[in-house]
Formats: C-alpha cells, sequence, structure tokens
C-alpha cells in the first residue's frame, strides 16, 4: 500500500531508520536483558533535531503533528519497542504544555524538550485509576501561592529520567472527573520521589515507576490550563498521542516479520529453506497483509487528528 509520505515524513523515517541501525540494532538485546535505559538512542534521536518533530518551530522544534510522530515511533518500534516509548512517552508528557500551557509555560520547557536537553513524562495512571481515568485519587490542595500535591502515580514511563512532569490530580474529589487538574512538576522538587523500576516482561530498555508526592509543594503558577480542567488537558493529550501506541504496535509486528522472514529464508530443513513450505507461506503473508491493515488504520487515525477530526 502507497501511504504517499511528504518528503519531510520520508527524511523522519529514514532518520530513525538510520539510527535503528547504527545503534538500536547492536545493543537493543543488552538493553533489553540488563534493564537498562537506551540514552545512547536518545541522544542521537535529539542530535538528529528528532524529539522535536511535534514540537512548534518558534520553540526549536519541526512544527509536525500526530503522523509525523507516528512514522517515527513505527520506525523506531521495528528495532526497539522499549526505545520507541521512551522517545513517544516524552511527547506524552510535553503535549500538555503544548496543548494548554500559558506562553511562559511553553517558553521555559518545549525549547529544552525540542533539543533533547531535558525529558518529559506524564502521571495520570494511579493503581486506583487505569482505565477509569476520571478516579484519580492524588490532591493538590491550594495554599496561598502553591499547591499541595499527595499521592501515587503508578506504571509512568521515563520516570526519574524526565525532568519535567505533567501530572493529573483532584482539586476537587466531590466532582470527580470534572473535578481534576494538571500540574508542571519538576525533578527536584521537595516531597517529590519515584518508586522502585518496575520488573517488566518486555519494552524493558524503558524505564516506568511510580511517582510519589508527599506534601510536594508547587508554584500555584505551574497550574495548566483551568483548576478542575484537568480531565480535559489528559484527554486532549491522550487524543493527540494514542495513534502513537497503534505505530508502536505496527513497528514491533513489522520488525518481527522481518526477524521471521529472514529466519524462514536461512533456516534448511528437508534440503530446502522452509520459506518453501506452503503453511510457513501462509503465516508470512497473513501476517503482513494484517499488519498493513493496522497501518493503514493508525495513519488514518493520526492524519485524522492533525485535521482535528477527534473519535476518527
Ligand atoms: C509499560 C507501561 C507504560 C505506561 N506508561 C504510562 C505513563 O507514562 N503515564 C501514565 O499515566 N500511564 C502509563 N501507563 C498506564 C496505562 O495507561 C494503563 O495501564 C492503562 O490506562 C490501563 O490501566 P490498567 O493497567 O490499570 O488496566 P485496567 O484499567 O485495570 O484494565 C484491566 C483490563 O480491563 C479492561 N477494561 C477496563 N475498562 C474496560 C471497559 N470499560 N470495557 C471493557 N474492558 C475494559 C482493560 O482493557 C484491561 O484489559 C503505562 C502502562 C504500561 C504497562
Amino acid at each position: 500500500m502507497d501511504f504517499a509520505l511528504t518528503e519531510i515524513q520520508e527524511m523522519i523515517r529514514d532518520t530513525a531508520r538510520e539510527i535503528g541501525e547504527e545503534i538500536i540494532l547492536p545493543n537493543r538485546a543488552r538493553w533489553d536483558e540488563e534493564d537498562q535505559y537506551p540514552s545512547e538512542a536518545l541522544q542521537a534521536l535529539a542530535e538528529a533535531d528528532m524529539m522535536g518533530i511535534y514540537i512548534p518551530e518558534e520553540f526549536g522544534g519541526m512544527g509536525g503533528g500526530a503522523l509525523d510522530l507516528c512514522i517515527a515511533v513505527e520506525e523506531l518500534s521495528k528495532y526497539c519497542g522499549g526505545v520507541a516509548v521512551c522517545f513517544a512517552a516524552n511527547a506524552l508528557g510535553a503535549y500538555p504544555v503544548l496543548l494548554h500551557g500559558t506562553d511562559e509555560q511553553k517558553q521555559k520547557y518545549l525549547s529544552k524538550l525540542a533539543t533533547g536537553e531535558i525529558y518529559a513524562a506524564f502521571g495520570l495512571t494511579e493503581p486506583n485509576a487505569g482505565s477509569d481515568a476520571g478516579g484519580v485519587e492524588t490532591t493538590a490542595v491550594r495554599d496561598g501561592d502553591e499547591y499541595i500535591l499527595n499521592g501515587t502515580k503508578q506504571w509512568i514511563t521515563n520516570a526519574e529520567e524526565a525532568a519535567v512532569y505533567t501530572v493529573i490530580a483532584s482539586t476537587n474529589r466531590q466532582r470527580g472527573a470534572r473535578g481534576l487538574s494538571a500540574f508542571i512538576v519538576d525533578k527536584g522538587t521537595p516531597g517529590f520521589s519515584f518508586g522502585a523500576k518496575e520488573k517488566k516482561m518486555g519494552i524493558r530498555a524503558s524505564v516506568t515507576r511510580e511517582l510519589h508526592f508527599q506534601d510536594c509543594r508547587i508554584p500555584a503558577s505551574n497550574l495548566l490550563y483551568k483548576e478542575n480542567r484537568g480531565f480535559r488537558v489528559a484527554m486532549d493529550t491522550l487524543d493527540k498521542s494514542r495513534p502513537g501506541i497503534g505505530a508502536q504496535a505496527v513497528g514491533i509486528a513489522e520488525g518481527a516479520i522481518k526477524e521471521a522472514l529472514d529466519f524462514a529464508h536461512s533456516r534448511v530443513q528437508f534440503g530446502v529453506p522452509v520459506t518453501s513450505f506452503q503453511a510457513i507461506q501462509h503465516i508470512l503473508a497473513d501476517m503482513a497483509i494484517q499488519t498493513e491493515a493496522a497501518k493503514h488504520l493508525v495513519y488514518r487515525s493520526a492524519a485524522a487528528v492533525d485535521l482535528g477530526e477527534k473519535g476518527a
């Protein structure tokens, strides 16, 4: 299928592929086995200006959209799902600032995120708030010019590696999802600490930890958008970034098909490569067709997000 990429999208794909071949491929098994954060890969992506794909040009980014980001995530996922998650989670953490930050907040964080000088993370999920994101129990209580945060976030990608965190907390427990607010929290703020690294079954190059807030005081100016409008910030962020999760699945499938095909070509049984057998041909063809169909859906959703057609 021809996806008719623009020149810039081809450049994004080729750059990700180059980094995949040169840096990720030789290291991915070690990063995964040793649970190691892939700093070299992220540095290479930063040097190639890839960290700012989705960040407006005025802040030093490429000014691209959800589809551009998906193309990079897909290509990186072919080589290593863990690297792709670390990369994509930066956008997840940065989108709340990009979509709903004040000029001051954007100035402070976006250009550093675009160059890869700092990384971002997004803190929505909690032990009792997974799919039901409105069930957030972390609280933020206004105290003069500050908010005081208390609670725990769970499964947070890039935790401890990131310098900036966008965190959803409740400013009005009675109002449920309508009482949530979004905040920026800098690493190093007193009362803000990290849990142990989660031992995952896969994508182990990406780091996943809890965020702990204990009487953590942040300036009131770190509020994003408006008080009690944090659910909207979270949903707008997920609208923009969720096609990237699909792109990750597609990239991992494409990478797996390539590995399977290479093996099937080189594995000889009964005097011939096993690709000569009809059953193997069917399985490989079926995998390729299903992955191509999924890719089509992901690209369509990302393009729709770029056109502002939510829910497509
Ligand atoms: C590796 C990893 C990285 C992550 N990174 C981040 C991050 O950076 N920031 C962050 O905030 N979160 C992060 N998450 C959390 C992730 O977004 C949640 O795991 C997700 O929201 C689902 O929540 P849950 O795991 O608690 O599952 P649950 O909500 O407990 O769901 C359990 C099962 O029930 C199903 N289910 C739930 N509701 C329904 C329904 N209404 N209808 C049908 N089925 C349903 C689900 O599909 C699932 O199969 C990460 C998770 C992982 C595994």
